[in-house]
């Protein structure tokens, strides 16, 4: 095979997006409920079919090489990147389906590893290029559930179900209410004006499959293991009330039961603010991300200084109503709520203030809430 040419003609264009969580942090993997929304900023494939059997190559402008794929003998590689490609494939195939060769580029404008979801943008984008390059009719939730299992599979880390219902099921302007039990949805229109979508990115590097983001969902399981004693109708957290957490307390370790808790006060926290965005009532909303942040923080322990300097920071700010760590935590983006009129001087502060204490540069950036993946070409 020789190298691709990235400015080869598509047959499709998919384009698909990273998501934000307004709240629901953690929960997902516990069955509980999120609140995300997919945002405009994307990862884009352009995807030709090629007059081959089983070759495929795909080259990403955010990595040096290609991956050169042999779709008969899909096996993990030593990079990682490539196995979340891999992984899609592989899953496409269990479910008895046919590719044959093709290639595909990849661009992208969302920051990698800093909590947007990148990963799900990937796997979602790839598995939605397939299917419609090789009308493979694989439904929304197939390609959701798939994509989700390439990362457990190859990549090793054991996702909830949010981030790649999100990219694929997003909608413009609206919120998303999702059930990680029952994966009942329901869209809700989020009005935010006159607060903006501020994300700052510390710049702290994380790597999920590193062991913590797997770590706090065995802690979970252990929990869930040691209440069931008690009430033996539990099964994951989402089950679990504030009030058989208390008759549990004795059982559990003190770490267990800090989980626990965060979990059971953040699902609660969750349905307070669909209510209040359903109120237009953008403080209450802002009070609970708050507290959302500080669960996350004293509790559930997935912050690192820099998140919680940019939290703090935030919270002198009376036209920042609320901000919080998103996505799997120890470094990556936090989300804020900034009156329009100060965004700008905002950044600029945060940012100045952020460089002085860390020597980092932080990135900043507004987004909007838009469609999940789609078919542009
Ligand atoms: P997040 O999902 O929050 O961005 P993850 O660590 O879960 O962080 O996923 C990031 C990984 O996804 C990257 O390390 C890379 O392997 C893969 N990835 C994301 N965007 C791209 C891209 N444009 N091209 C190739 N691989 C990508
Ligand atoms: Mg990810």
């Amino acid at each position: 095979m020789t190298d691709i040419d990235p400015s080869f003609v598509p047959e499709i264009i998919i384009e698909s997006p990273g998501r934000i969580n307004f709240i629901g942090g953690h929960t997902d993997y516990n069955n509980g409920f999120v609140l995300p929304a997919a945002i405009d900023k994307k990862i884009r494939f352009y995807f030709r079919k090629i007059d081959s059997l089983e070759n495929a190559m795909i080259f990403s402008k955010q990595y040096e090489h290609p991956i050169k794929i042999n779709l008969s003998h899909i096996v993990k590689s030593d990079v990682i990147w490539e196995n979340y490609i891999l992984g899609v494939i592989l899953q496409i195939q269990k479910l008895g389906k046919k590719l044959r060769g093709f290639e595909c580029v990849i661009d992208s404008n969302l920051p990698i590893g800093s909590g947007l979801s990148s990963s799900a943008a990937l796997e979602c984008g790839m598995a939605f290029g397939l299917d419609k390059l090789f009308e493979l009719n694989l439904t929304k939730t197939e390609m959701v559930q798939l994509s989700m299992q390439a990362e457990h599979e190859f990549v090793g880390t054991k996702c909830g179900i949010m981030d790649q219902f999100a990219s694929v099921n997003g909608k413009k302007d609206n919120a998303i209410l999702l059930d990680c039990r029952s994966k009942e949805y329901r869209y809700i229109p989020t009005v935010l004006d006159p607060y903006k979508i501020v994300l700052l990115n510390t710049n702290v590097s994380h790597q999920l499959s590193d062991g913590q983001y797997n770590s706090r969902q065995d802690e979970c399981a252990e929990a869930v293991s040691i209440i069931q004693k008690k009430f033996p109708e539990v099964n994951s957290l989402r089950d679990v009330s504030l009030s058989m957490l208390e008759v549990s307390k004795q059982s559990l370790s003190p770490i267990h039961y800090k989980r626990a808790l965060f979990v059971v006060q953040e699902n609660e926290r969750v349905l307070k603010s669909v209510k209040a965005l359903e109120e237009n009532n953008i403080e209450e909303l802002g009070k609970l991300i708050y507290a959302s942040h500080d669960g996350l923080r004293n509790l559930y322990e997935i912050t690192c200084p820099e998140l919680d300097y940019l939290i703090d920071f935030s919270k002198n700010k009376e036209y920042v109503m609320g901000a919080r760590v998103m996505g799997g935590g120890f470094g990556g983006c936090t989300i804020n709520l900034v009156y329009e009129d100060f965004v700008k001087p905002y950044i600029e502060e945060v940012s100045k203030a952020y460089k002085e204490k860390f020597n980092i540069d932080l990135s900043a950036f507004e987004v909007n809430l838009s469609n999940g993946t789609t078919l542009r070409k």
